[in-house]
């Protein structure tokens, strides 16, 4: 899912707003969505980074925990992150090289002009799934399992 900046990047201060909607399909299947990621993004040139906040939505296809069957779930998730107009230097601190953070971390802009919002999503909608995946609140589980309590 790439995004074009060219236009963005021409001047800081720069905004946009940008709507998007393409199918997005991931590796191993780890995760199946069954409907296009819609995505409403307000972008923002800062002159370091350009800021990238708005919401994607989606729909996924789980398996219920109990009853193993599949069902299909909209999920929704917030977006917000960054993109380094330059990759930044490693940071010195008297002389010595300081660690960078996890929440220092940037994604890069490729030298098109574009950035891939693909992997921001998949680690968002990731976060996003139930811990436990139910088909509904009051699921019964799989109907045979009553036999064994006569
Ligand atoms: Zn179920």
């Amino acid at each position: 899912m790439k995004t074009d900046l060219t236009e963005l990047l021409q001047k800081v201060g720069n905004e946009a707003d940008i709507e998007q909607s393409s199918r997005i399909s991931f590796a191993d299947d780890e995760l199946i969505l069954t409907q296009p990621v819609k995505t409403k993004l307000h972008l923002v040139n800062t002159g370091t980074v350009v800021l990238v906040k708005g919401k994607a939505e989606t729909e996924a296809e789980l398996e219920c925990s109990r009853c193993l069957k599949k069902f299909k779930m909209p999920l929704s998730i917030e977006i917000d992150e960054e993109f380094a107009l330059e990759m930044p230097a490693p940071r010195h601190k008297k002389g010595k090289e300081v660690e960078l953070h996890e929440e220092d971390f940037v994604y890069p802009i490729e030298a098109d002009n574009t950035v891939d919002l693909t992997e921001v999503i998949r680690q968002d909608l990731l976060l996003a799934l139930p811990m436990q995946a139910l088909c509904s609140k009051d699921c019964q589980g799989i109907k045979s399992q009553k036999k064994e309590t006569k």
